[in-house]
Parts: structure tokens; sequence; C-alpha cells
């Protein structure tokens, strides 16, 4: 039997088969985990998710857009009528225009600094409000961030700062929810070939960086972020609440 046998969490942030989002939901679909999914309200992204999620037959699998309230309402609402309660949320979710992320921090602009923290920090605590209610048996959230969030990265610039705000939020929720028997946690993971990390301008040269400065010498692969989610969001890590574990190869622990 699987770990996740009888668990059912939501997913938010399956863009296509290389997000992080979708390495983590077939790591709980290998556990016997009922999902469901959010995309982007766009028919492209409604096509590429229901593609992926349609042969287990999720019972919801609604457009969201995490700037607007309507939207998360509408998602909760449909997993209370679906399932009647929810174990987990996988948020798996960023943006920033790409002219802040191109331009030194020192630019940003108000309305650009107000959207990129609006989607990729705020996001995480309206979806952890509305989640608590269904949480009826306890649960388990997670989010991702990046070391940029930490230390300055050249290029991450905009991001880094939505991280740092990510991975606060995260232990502020972990304290508000926690006597709820409600734990969130947040992995930092080390550079991956997605959609969203198209926009980082020299990405590439991050991941060779990584590459060279790592103590396991390589990358971390899509499977070990899954492996850390399933780890997170199941039984074996009860007693861990409010932490940013990093599954970067080592990456993080390096000075020079
Ligand atoms: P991705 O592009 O596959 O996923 C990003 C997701 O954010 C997409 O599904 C997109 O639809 C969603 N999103 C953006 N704006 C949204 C909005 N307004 N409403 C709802 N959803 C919205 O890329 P990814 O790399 O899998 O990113 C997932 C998370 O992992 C992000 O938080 C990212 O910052 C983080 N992360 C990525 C890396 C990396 O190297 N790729 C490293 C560390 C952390």
């Amino acid at each position: 039997m699987g770990m996740f046998e009888g668990k059912i969490g939501l997913v938010m942030g399956v863009a296509n088969d290389r997000s992080i989002a979708w390495a983590i939901s077939q790591a709980l679909y290998g556990e016997g985990a009922e999902l469901a999914f959010t995309h982007l309200p766009s028919p492209s992204s409604e096509r590429r998710v229901r593609a992926l999620a349609e042969p287990h037959g999720p019972k919801v699998l609604l457009p969201c857009d995490v700037q607007k309230d309507e939207d998360l309402d509408r998602v909760f609402q449909a997993c209370a009528e679906a399932y009647g309660r929810l174990d987990f949320v996988v948020h798996s979710i960023a943006f920033a225009p790409p002219q802040e992320l191109r331009n030194p921090y020192v630019q940003v602009s108000r309305a650009g600094w107000h959207l990129a923290m609006d989607i990729s920090a705020y996001s995480l605590v309206a979806v952890a409000n509305r989640a608590a209610p269904l949480m009826t048996q306890g649960g388990s959230i997670i989010t991702i961030s990046y070391y940029g969030g930490e230390k300055v990265i050249p290029g991450y610039n905009m991001m880094g700062v939505c991280k740092a705000a990510l991975e606060h939020s995260v232990r502020y929720l972990a304290w508000d929810l926690g006597r709820q028997n409600i734990r969130v946690n947040c992995i930092s993971a080390g550079p991956m070939r997605t959609l969203s990390a198209a926009g980082i301008s020299g990405f590439d040269e991050l991941r060779d960086h990584a590459l060279k400065k790592t103590p396991l010498g390589r990358n971390v692969e899509f499977e070990e972020l899954g492996a850390t989610a399933l780890y997170l969001l199941g039984k074996m890590s009860g007693g861990v609440t409010g932490e940013t574990i990093h599954v970067d190869c080592g990456y993080s622990i390096v000075g020079l």
C-alpha cells in the first residue's frame, strides 16, 4: 500500500511536464494520493494540465489566477464539495514581469514589485487561509523557494526578495496553523530547467556554477524534489514545521 493511499491533496503550479509541481505530483501518484489541480486561466494551460492529469481522473481541475480571490474561493469550494477535506497542498507558483528580473533590483518599479510579491509570496498566505478549514484531520502545506531568497544571486533580483518573504511567511504560517496540526514547510530547490527558469537571466551560467560548487558535483534531479515533497507532506515529517529544506546537492553550505 502506498504512503499516500486515502490522502487527498491540491497541487497548484503545474504548467507542463517540466514543472516542479508535476514532478511532485508524479511522486504523490506513485504513493497512491488523490490529487486536485489548478492551472492558469488560459485554454493552452488547461490543455497541458488536463493532458497530464486526466489519466488519473482528478475530480477537481480548475483555472485559478492566484491574484483573484474569487478564483481561490471557487477552487477551495470545489475541493470541499468533491472531497469534504484536504490533507495537503502543494504551492509551486511564482511570477515577476520579465523586465523586473532583467533590470537591477534598485530599478524595480512599484507596480512590478507589488505584482511579483502578490503572485510569488502573498498567494501562499491566501492559499493557506483557505486550505486550513478543509484540513480537518490536520494537514501539510509546502511551497518552493530558491537560495536567492537568502543570499544575493545576481540576476535573480526581484524574485530573491519574493523568496525571502515566502520563506518567512512559511514560518509565520507554521506558527498560526500549528495548533490545528497543520504543518507548513518549504523546499529550497537547486536550479531546474523549467518554464519559469527561462525568465532568469544567466540561468545556464547559474546551473554550470552550481555543478562546479556543489559537494555532490551535480545538479538536483526532479525525482529528488518529488521525494523530499513526499517526506514533507507525509507522516515521516510529523514533527517538522516552519522549515526550509535545501534540496540543492549541498550548494548552500559552500562559501567559496
Ligand atoms: P513552472 O513555470 O513550471 O511553474 C510556475 C508556475 O507558476 C506555473 O504553473 C504558472 O502557471 C504558475 N503561476 C504564475 N503566475 C500565476 C498566477 N497568477 N496564478 C496562478 N499560477 C501562476 O516553473 P517551476 O520552476 O516549476 O516553478 C515552480 C516554483 O519553483 C516557483 O515558485 C519557482 O520560483 C520555484 N523554484 C524554481 C527553481 C528552478 O530552478 N526552476 C528553483 C527554485 C525554486
